[in-house]
């Protein structure tokens, strides 16, 4: 069943076009992960399917009361402001002890709930943010570069946590990643995004895309390839000239 879907899409983000022409769907229980470089407008079409942002054009259809856990890139929290886990977990929304408890469970960071948010290393934090997505009940978690800050381990960690949540709870995921050979094969799916879609399918299929490999080079020299991309405008940008397939 399909969850959320694009047709023809296209959003304006301070004057600029941020997508052009995106067809993208994710169905129940499914792992997509949307890779591109930065700009690529990853996270715009994360916050079109949430209702944050309104397409230009194109049409979003996300299904009836679909319940949504979202986990935006960056989430300010100020450092002089003391609040501890469970506080957090009940804002916006109050929530029970017994399901702060078990969302904390679910993330295996039941030893956090006293804890000071701003005292948390970055793989808990992450947790922490996971649990309160969790809290939604949601049918489609959307986690945009949830494994930020975290060091490989710590990544690897948070990717198998994400899939043992599809597994047990049958939550569909949609999440963007920088790395790519991790998330490769925690995907089922992959949308390899610059503006519009590049290319998409499976994880072996889009590593072996021409238009994947000019944006990111190829095996684990992605993430090079992906670093360079970002510094080197001039160079690379011959590059997206020829990703132009929708
Ligand atoms: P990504 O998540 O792939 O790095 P974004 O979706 O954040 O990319 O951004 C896509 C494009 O839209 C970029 O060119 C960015 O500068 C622009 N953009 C994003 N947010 C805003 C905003 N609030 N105002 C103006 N431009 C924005
Ligand atoms: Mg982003």
């Amino acid at each position: 069943m399909i969850l959320a879907q694009t047709k023809n899409l296209s959003v304006q983000m301070g004057g600029h076009i941020a997508l052009r022409n995106v067809d993208f769907s994710i169905n129940s229980g499914e792992i997509v992960t949307i890779v591109g470089p930065n700009g690529s407008g990853k996270s715009t079409l994360l916050r079109v399917l949430i209702g944050a942002i309104r397409p230009a054009s194109g049409t979003v259809t996300v299904s009836s009361n679909l319940r949504i856990g979202y986990v935006p890139q960056k989430i300010g929290i100020d450092p002089t402001l003391p609040i501890t886990v469970r506080r957090f977990l009940s804002l916006p929304t109050r929530r029970k002890e017994g399901d702060i408890q078990k969302a904390l469970g679910r993330v295996q960071a039941t030893e956090l709930e006293n804890k000071q948010m701003f005292a948390l290393s970055g793989g808990q934090f992450q947790r922490v943010l996971l649990a309160r997505a969790l809290l939604e009940q949601p049918e489609l978690l959307i986690l945009d570069e949830p494994t930020t800050g975290l060091d490989q381990p710590g990544s690897a960690a948070l990717y198998r946590l994400i899939e043992e949540i599809r597994t047990d709870l049958g939550t569909a995921v949609l999440m963007v990643s920088h790395e790519l050979h991790v998330v490769m094969s925690a995907s089922d799916r992959v949308v390899c995004l610059n503006g519009h879609v590049c290319c998409h399918g499976t994880p072996d299929n889009v590593a072996s895309a021409p238009e994947y490999r000019a944006l990111f080079g190829s095996g684990t020299q992605g993430a090079l390839a992906l670093y360079r991309h970002d510094h080197d405008h001039t160079h690379e940008h011959d590059d997206h000239e020829g990703c132009t397939h929708a």
